[in-house]
């Protein structure tokens, strides 16, 4: 077994997911692994139905309750199935209602919510497939169904880098459905606006094999009768999110890093540097002269992964950044296998620091090999 103490020997990553954990709770989890709280147990050999468990479950609950200031008539419940497990949850939990919903698909996550949607009832796309990357009509074109069960739509297109500047309004009283799995815990928001947010927790928020979901009371209640019960909101909010056994060792991640969040200053200074660390980076890209491209339009470039190309789209000189970078001790920078090219993604846990580094790279990469392109063209 390796002597390395934690942070030592540690790369800058910025992974999209699983994303980076903040290194003072992989080391809190460290030095608690073996004996939790002088149980003389393991977080991982402790009963769900132990108290131990019970205030681990509780108390993560009422830091996502605090950090958002979730009103009461809302259930934070903690789900298996992972991001994609939740695109078929929702419509078997919440289609039933109506038969039908709206789906705002602006990228490749929330098309393939879509798709899944589709095995259950009749999915109505707001719009048409955007023709380029963040083409989002204006929402008062959008065709929005006043009889929908819920409009879907997800915040930050984790792929693409697309992240929504507003709060999509509906018709009447159809309920809002959020996909926020890249950027909850980025900003405050309005939950009331919502009926269900959702992230799985993998990319800012823990490590995968949990599902954070935050749900109006009026729309438990409702679930097809096929609906597996491991999946089934209103068996989850009526046994606390603890129907079989959960995810604990998940759960106590993630109630650490909620911990962590809190310990920085909370929601305004993770939203704080989150702008400072994305403004950067867009920054060297915008004055990059073309070497450095963002295809998302300005007001929708998130702010969380940012995704560009290199000398026009240059699959050898893309290959050869990500390669240096790791020479850099700079690591998962490579673009999505769908949409290739770079991502960067700039969690909580990632620092302003990290991002410098990065974009210093970025410039010394350029200089290095500006002149080379040039001669190509
Ligand atoms: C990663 C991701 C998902 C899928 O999550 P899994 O847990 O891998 O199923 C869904 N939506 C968004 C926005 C994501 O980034």
């Amino acid at each position: 077994m390796s002597k390395s103490k934690v942070g030592i020997n540690r790369i800058l990553n910025f992974g999209a997911g699983p994303g980076k954990i903040p290194v003072a709770v992989l080391a809190e989890v460290r030095n608690e692994f073996l004996n939790f709280e002088n149980t003389g147990m393991s977080i991982t050999e402790i009963s769900h139905r132990s108290s131990e468990y019970s205030k681990i479950n509780n108390e993560a609950q009422n830091a996502v309750k605090q950090l958002l200031s979730v009103p009461d008539n809302y259930k934070i419940l903690f789900l298996p199935g992972g991001g994609q497990g939740m695109f078929s949850a929702i419509a078997m939990n919440l289609m039933n209602r109506t038969g039908s919903a709206d789906y705002v698909v602006a990228g490749i996550w929330s098309g393939l919510a879509a798709k899944e949607a589709a095995k259950y009832g009749t999915v109505n796309p707001v719009f048409p497939k955007p023709g380029k990357l963040g083409d989002i009509p204006d929402s008062k074109s959008w065709t929005l169904n006043p009889n929908a069960s819920y409009l879907y739509y997800c915040d930050n297109e984790t792929i693409e880098g697309i992240e929504f500047p507003f709060i999509p309004e509906t018709r009447g009283s159809v309920p809002i459905v959020v996909d926020m799995a890249s950027n909850i815990m980025t900003r405050k928001f309005d939950v009331s606006k919502f009926g269900l947010i959702f992230a799985p927790v993998q990319k800012n928020l823990g490590t995968a094999g949990v599902v954070l979901a935050i749900i109006r009371d009026d729309l438990l209640g409702t679930p097809m009768k096929i609906c597996p019960s491991v999946l089934n909101f209103t068996e989850l909010a009526n046994t606390n999110s603890i129907l079989n056994t959960p995810p604990i060792f998940q759960v106590y991640v993630t109630g650490k890093i909620l911990q962590w969040i809190n310990i920085q200053g909370g929601l305004k200074e993770m939203e704080k540097q989150c702008c400072q660390k994305s403004q950067l980076l867009y920054n060297a890209i915008n004055q990059s002269n073309n070497f450095y491209e963002c295809h998302v339009p300005e007001n929708f470039r998130s702010r969380i992964n940012v995704s560009f190309k290199i000398g026009g789209g240059n699959d050898n000189l893309e290959e050869k950044f990500v390669q240096e970078a790791e020479e850099h001790r700079i690591y998962q920078l490579r673009g999505h296998r769908l949409v290739g090219g770079i991502r960067v993604s700039l969690y909580n846990a990632v620092s302003y620091e990290d991002t410098e580094t990065l974009v210093q790279f970025m410039k010394n990469f350029q200089a290095k090999y500006q002149n080379s392109i040039e001669r190509h063209l």
